[in-house]
């Protein structure tokens, strides 16, 4: 054994110590570090040949790459959609890298049973029926992708070709029906040889809306002339955070052949509040659902859940056949229903936060956030010079300069708030007009943060 891994294995518990004095100095002061770092990264170093050990190593982080990292994790981050991690999902984050299992299937391990409990807690959360089987994958452009990749089977099967075989030529040009979806849906139809350029995109309602106008997806849909599609209906749009019609638009399943995935990657969660729920009423009668996990659930980076009505399909797309590991019979292994083989027990963080603090608990996020969401929507009102480019619907202030929002003048004002070190928030275009999104997700942002994101916010104007 080389001499520097020797003396890490005779001080494992010294290392793992130091580890985490450091992890717990970071995460207190992750509240009061700078937002974002704008400042160049350090030039490469050379391999190193000898090694430094792991203490070495960790010197050397803290010193050269620890004070670049961004303040994401932390209350006042508000781009994209940024989850930060509970303290619990820390906690379970290090065992998945110190008991290091292979989630692929049972071989002499309950890791993938526990994901099993795992996937079905989330089932529950998000008011799935049993119908429902799911898997662990690292984000929702994954979950997206292996929705999609499942309705491209189901394609095949009403057509009476099998594209796992034969390949998505075999399939012809494919239809792809969106409202207002999110660029990952984009992204995966080229993955999948569907193509970008085959999702089309279906009028939304009129009155500042993003979601999806039934009526004009039933008549893309008549335009078809009865050959099946995919309709890819959404569940939180990242601007305005409005939801298609779940129920009307399963409900043109009656007249129109349509495999329907739902992009619920944030959305989803609105399941967990009374107030909310009925947003994603209809989500239980989609073929297949995505929802992220590292944005709402506040689990370390990366993962996401997926859902589907038709293992049987995701098998026939997924199913890796070897002579070792042979064909799934029975409950299928992870390994025959994600892209991966091999894989991280990515389900062990989210078990420990659903353990730690329940429904009840992550649903007391989703309404703190949603809450100061609309607190700070009433500011952006409240101020000169600013505008809403649309309601707070959710969790997300979409937002723009009062006069003259021109792209350059927008960037510059998230540039100068990012500045300020005390918010993030991302430029966009909403309906033509640049603004500004400010996302709310973390579960430990409080009213004070608002306090200081709009103080962030005023001085930057
Ligand atoms: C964030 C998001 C995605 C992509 O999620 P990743 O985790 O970044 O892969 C897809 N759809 C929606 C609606 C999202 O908000």
């Amino acid at each position: 054994m080389h001499r520097s891994l020797a003396d890490d294995l005779s001080r494992l518990p010294e290392l793992l110590q130091s580890a985490r004095d450091l992890a717990a100095r970071e995460l207190a002061g992750l509240s009061e570090r700078p937002v974002v770092h704008l400042d160049k990264a350090p030039d490469r170093e050379a391999l190193p040949t000898g090694g430094a050990g792991a203490q070495g190593a960790l010197a050397r982080f803290t010193e050269r790459w620890a004070p670049g990292f961004s303040g994401s994790a932390g209350p006042r981050y508000l781009g994209f959609v940024t989850g930060g991690a509970t303290p619990a999902s820390v906690a379970g984050d290090w065992l998945t890298s110190a008991y290091d299992q292979n989630g692929s299937g049972e071989v002499g391990s309950w890791a993938t049973a526990l994901e099993r409990e795992t996937v079905s807690w989330l089932r529950e959360l998000f008011g799935l029926g049993e119908a429902h089987s799911g898997a662990f994958v690292t984000g929702a452009t994954a979950s997206n992708t292996v929705g999609l990749a499942i309705a491209r089977e189901w394609l095949g099967e009403r057509l009476g070709v099998s594209v796992s075989r034969d390949g998505a030529a075999a399939l012809g040009p494919v239809d792809v029906l969106s409202g207002s979806p999110h660029s990952s849906i984009g992204k995966a139809l080229s993955v999948l040889g569907i193509g970008r350029d085959r999702l089309r995109s279906v009028p939304v309602l009129s009155g500042n809306r993003e979601a999806v106008d039934v009526a004009a997806l039933d008549s893309a849909l008549s335009a078809l002339d009865g050959r099946p599609a995919i309709v890819v209906a959404n569940a939180g749009t990242v601007n305005t955070v409005d939801f298609d019609d779940l129920r009307a638009i399963a409900a043109l399943r009656e007249r129109h052949d349509f495999w329907l995935h739902v992009d619920a990657a944030f959305g989803g969660f609105a399941a967990l509040s009374p107030s909310y729920a009925d947003l994603v009423d209809g989500l239980d009668a989609a073929d297949s659902v995505c929802v992220d996990l590292h944005k709402w659930l506040n689990v370390p980076y990366d993962a996401a859940v997926q859902f589907t009505r038709r293992r049987d399909l995701q098998v026939a797309v997924f199913h890796n056949a070897s002579p070792y590991l042979g064909l799934p019979a029975g409950e299928p292994d992870f390994v025959h229903l994600t892209p991966e083989n091999s894989r991280r027990l990515r389900a062990l963080p989210a078990w420990f936060s659903l353990m730690a603090y329940g429904r009840d608990g992550h649903r007391e996020i989703v309404e703190r956030n949603v809450a100061l969401a609309q607190e700070l929507g009433e500011r952006v009102v409240a101020t000169d010079g600013l505008r809403l480019l649309a309601p707070v619907r959710l969790n997300v202030v979409c937002f723009t300069l009062a006069d003259d929002p021109t792209q350059e003048r927008v960037d510059a004002l998230a540039r100068a708030v990012a500045a300020t070190g005390e918010a993030f928030v991302t430029p966009t275009v909403y309906d033509g007009t640049p603004g500004l999104r400010a996302a709310f997700s973390n579960w430990r942002t409080s009213a004070a943060d608002v306090d200081r994101i709009s103080g962030a916010v005023a001085r930057a104007l």
